[in-house]
Formats: structure tokens, C-alpha cells, sequence
């Protein structure tokens, strides 16, 4: 099958199958409990994983490609798989494979990039490609234009969340701000959310589904298995696809035209927020006058711009009354580094003005 995606023909796009193709018995059974259970639009299965630590499964390599291209048969879609290297491209072309992904440790290389889409010249295949592991928006970006470079065609985003130190809720933190921003700049390029890789737990997949949904993403990744707890990797995130179909039913689609009465209904709240914002314009102004008055007494007492015990009292001062104004502590921390830095942008404005700055 020559596949062309049209990913956004039909919303949301579902591309469904398991982390790793295991036994061909086990890409058989899953395609086939997805055959009963629900429509799906690609099916997907991991040949060759890249794991974090040694002695992990590492994907069955290139014997696992003909299962996987027949039980894309068995379903009437295309299949996809991740590829790292040149080798894995013209291995799964070869074996029939429709549709190729970089996954999330090679999207943060620029030379394994590179030679892929080296390899891909002249080749008519969709590529799909996962966000970096950091958040690192140019670099993904990178990817894109590296694969536009080699004459592919049609490209797809991949949303699967950023690595942290620590897990907290998720397993890859969403960072939501980044995909947003990608769409802003390559807004030709589909964009599928991975619900699977962000959150590391099934119990989760679909609050993250619906929040994608909402977002208006094109489509989602969910990874999809005949009996996940058996499964070989990513046993904790996979569902079955009976629980898959479940899981789409719920999803409340909204839509994204706002069109005639819609718009008058809306145009009223805009006009206010745009109110608030501007006295929000004035208030910063002020603010900001009032940290330039600041400088100006540091500077003439000779004390350091940052006041370390001062400024951990404003910050308890300020997250405390996050819960009390129904704002996150999130945000409220974010928006007073924000407010802190430029504040300290002015102060040196004033303690040590630029040697060439007219405005003195
Ligand atoms: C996967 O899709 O199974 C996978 C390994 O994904 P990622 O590159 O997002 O970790
Ligand atoms: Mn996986």
C-alpha cells in the first residue's frame, strides 16, 4: 500500500496497536480484537525499541515487520513503525511497511535525523516524528525541515511529552505550551497527541485524550494491546482495544469553526478580557516604574538587586493566596519569576545603565 495519510480527512485521526510487535500471534489477535472493537485509521507496532537501560525486550528487529504488515492487512490500514537509523528505513520499506516514525531519543539528534532523511530521498512515505525527550521546540522544528529538505511530502507531529528528572502526575510532562507553539509555525503539519507516552498510566489517557481534543488536535496515539499487563514494554499504558473503543466513545468532540450568532455570543467576553488586559498593560507599567524607583534607592544605598529573603517572603506570600483567587500555584510561581526577572531588567536599567543608552 502506497499510503497517503490525509491525516486530516477524518478527526480524530486513531493510529492503534501495541508499544512492540512481540509474537506474530500477539500483532494477529491484537489487529483482530481491534477489527471487532473499533475503526481505526494506522496501525502501529515498535520492531526496534530503544530502551533506557540494557537487558530491557529491545524489540524482536526486522522479523516482526511481516507481522506487522499482515495484520495492517487483516485491518485494510496502513501500519507504521519507528525507525532510527537508515537501516531500519530500508528494512521496513522493504517489508511493506506504509508509514515510518522517528521516535522521541532520535528526534533529538540531528545527525541520526539527517540520515534518515538521507536515506528517505526520492522515497514517497509519510514520516511521523515525535517531540525531542527535551523541550526543545527549534530542534524539533529541525527534524521537520531536515525530512522537507528530502523531499518528503507529507509529515506529521507526534506530541509525547518531555523527560524530568522526577515523574510527578505523568511519565513525560506535556508541556502543552510547546505543541501549541509548533502549530503556530508549521501549521500545515498535523499534529497527533500521544496520550500513551505522556502520562505512563492507562487511568489517565483519557483526561489527556479529551484535554488533546480540546486543543484541537487532529488525532491520538494510543498504544493498544490483546492483554497489557503481559505486555512486553509499556505494560502500565497500553488498554485493550475493547477498552480503546470505550475510551473514543467518551470523547466529546468540539468543533473549531466559530461562525455567524457563534461569534457575536463570544465577541462580548473577548471585548471584556481585552479590557482587563489593557488595565493589566497599566497596572505592569506602574509596577515597573515602581521597581525603577527601587533601583534607584539600591543603587544610592549600594545594596545587590536581589534581595534573596525578601523575595522568598513575596513568593510564600504570593502562593498562598493562589488557592483563595482559584489559581494554580503553577501559574501564580510562573507569573511571579516572570514579573521578578523583568523587574530586575529595570533595576539594572538604573544601577548600571547601558554606556551607550540616550535615555540617561
Ligand atoms: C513508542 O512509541 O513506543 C516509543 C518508544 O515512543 P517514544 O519515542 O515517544 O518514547
Ligand atoms: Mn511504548
Amino acid at each position: 500500500m502506497n499510503a497517503s495519510l490525509n491525516v486530516r480527512k477524518k478527526r480524530p485521526f486513531i493510529i492503534a496497536g501495541p508499544c512492540s510487535a512481540e509474537t506474530e500471534e500477539q500483532m494477529m489477535d491484537t489487529a483482530q480484537q481491534l477489527k471487532t472493537h473499533c475503526s481505526i485509521d494506522v496501525l502501529r507496532a515498535g520492531i526496534w525499541k530503544p530502551r533506557t537501560r540494557p537487558d530491557s525486550f529491545e524489540g524482536v528487529g526486522e522479523v516482526g515487520l511481516e507481522w506487522l504488515v499482515n495484520a495492517g492487512k487483516l485491518l485494510n490500514v496502513p501500519t507504521a513503525t519507528e525507525i532510527a537509523n537508515a537501516k531500519h528505513a530500508e528494512q521496513a520499506l522493504k517489508s511493506g511497511v506504509d508509514i515510518l516514525w522517528i521516535g522521541a531519543r532520535t528526534s533529538v539528534n540531528p545527525f541520526a535525523v539527517q540520515e534518515i532523511a538521507d536515506a528517505l530521498k526520492g522515497v514517497s512515505v509519510p514520516v511521523m516524528v515525535k517531540n525531542p525527550v527535551n523541550p526543545d521546540l527549534e530542534l524539533w522544528i529541525g527534524a521537520f525541515e531536515r525530512l522537507e529538505k528530502a523531499g518528503i511530502k507529507e509529515l506529521v507531529a507526534i506530541h509525547r511529552g518531555f523527560s524530568v528528572y522526577k515523574h510527578l502526575r505523568y511519565r513525560n510532562v506535556p508541556n502543552w505550551e510547546l505543541p501549541i507553539a509548533l502549530r503556530e509555525r508549521l501549521p500545515n503539519i498535523p499534529l497527533i497527541n500521544d496520550p500513551s507516552h505522556i502520562t505512563g498510566k492507562r487511568d489517565l489517557l483519557e483526561e489527556v485524550s479529551q484535554k488533546a481534543m480540546d486543543l484541537n488536535y487532529d488525532g491520538l496515539m494510543i498504544e493498544t494491546h490483546r492483554n497489557p499487563d503481559a505486555a512486553w514494554s509499556d505494560a502500565a499504558q497500553q488498554l485493550t482495544p475493547e477498552n480503546l473503543a470505550i475510551l473514543l466513545s467518551h470523547l466529546v468532540l468540539r468543533s473549531n469553526e466559530v461562525s455567524g450568532s457563534l461569534n457575536d455570543g463570544l465577541q462580548d467576553l473577548r471585548e471584556k478580557i481585552g479590557n482587563l488586559d489593557d488595565r493589566l498593560f497599566e497596572i505592569l507599567t506602574t509596577r515597573m516604574q515602581l521597581s525603577q524607583e527601587v533601583g534607584q534607592f539600591k543603587k544610592e544605598n549600594n545594596i545587590t538587586i536581589l534581595q534573596e529573603a525578601h523575595w522568598k517572603n513575596v513568593i510564600s506570600s504570593r502562593l498562598e493566596k493562589s488557592t483563595e483567587h482559584q489559581l494554580s500555584e503553577r501559574f501564580i510561581r510562573q507569573l511571579m519569576d516572570a514579573l521578578h526577572q523583568e523587574s530586575i531588567r529595570h533595576q539594572i536599567r538604573v544601577m548600571n545603565p547601558p554606556k551607550n543608552d540616550k535615555s540617561k
